[in-house]
């Protein structure tokens, strides 16, 4: 089976593939489809968003298509970035300029104020619209500073819980074993062997 990975975000892509790896069958990205329009994200929950790139490359593509939808919520800060976490920092928000506003956002909260969590939503959408949806969370914590070089977005500053490192100073497959998106992928693997599709 062939199925299409909705996102145009090249460090995503790359996790989700790397996952994938072992799994039987045929990984697409948008790459191979240039001509999918691009979907406005103002959904109001992971979910909704994620359903929303499902719906619109399932059809566009002809394919099945997995997307996700994912970002970080600070209980302190009333749960944002939450699904504005790629645009935390304004229309011309990049990963630097989102992390600098969520230090400057947080630099009075001590402790537990810190506590944060990454959400991740999986949208299994078929072309004639039939969809599953798989969310996988990981708590922790923000640091103050940045610390590491790998991964992407707010993985300088994000301590899973019972880790010394942030996710930035993670490999790959540290990271992958108990990251939100890890957890969303492993619940639609579990889904796709229980109907026999893998
Ligand atoms: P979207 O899912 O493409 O809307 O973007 C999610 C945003 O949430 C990213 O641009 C990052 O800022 C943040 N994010 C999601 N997953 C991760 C992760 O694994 N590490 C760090 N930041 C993440």
């Amino acid at each position: 089976m062939d199925i299409v990975l909705a996102t145009k975000n090249k460090k995503k892509a790359a996790e989700m593939s790397r996952m994938f790896k072992g799994q039987d069958f045929r990984f697409l990205t948008l790459e191979s489809f240039p001509d999918c329009p691009d979907v406005e994200e103002d959904g109001k929950t992971f979910r909704a968003n994620a359903l929303k790139k499902g719906r619109a490359v399932a059809s566009f593509t002809g394919h099945p298509a997995l997307a996700d939808d994912s970002g970080l919520e600070v209980l302190a800060l009333g749960k944002a970035p939450g699904v504005y976490s790629a645009r935390y920092a304004g229309p011309d928000a990049d990963d630097r300029k989102n992390l600098k506003k969520l230090l400057r956002e947080m630099r009075e909260l001590e402790g537990e104020e810190r506590d944060a969590r990454f959400v991740c939503c999986m949208a299994l959408v078929l072309p004639d619209g039939h969809h599953k949806t798989f969310t996988g969370y990981v708590s922790g914590r923000i640091g103050k500073k940045e610390k590491g070089n790998n991964g992407f977005g707010y993985d300088p500053v994000f301590y899973p819980e019972g880790h010394a490192g942030t996710f930035a100073e993670m490999d790959a497959s540290e990271k992958d074993s108990m990251s939100h998106r890890g957890r969303a992928l492993k619940k639609l693997f579990q889904y796709l062997s229980s109907v026999a599709l893998l």
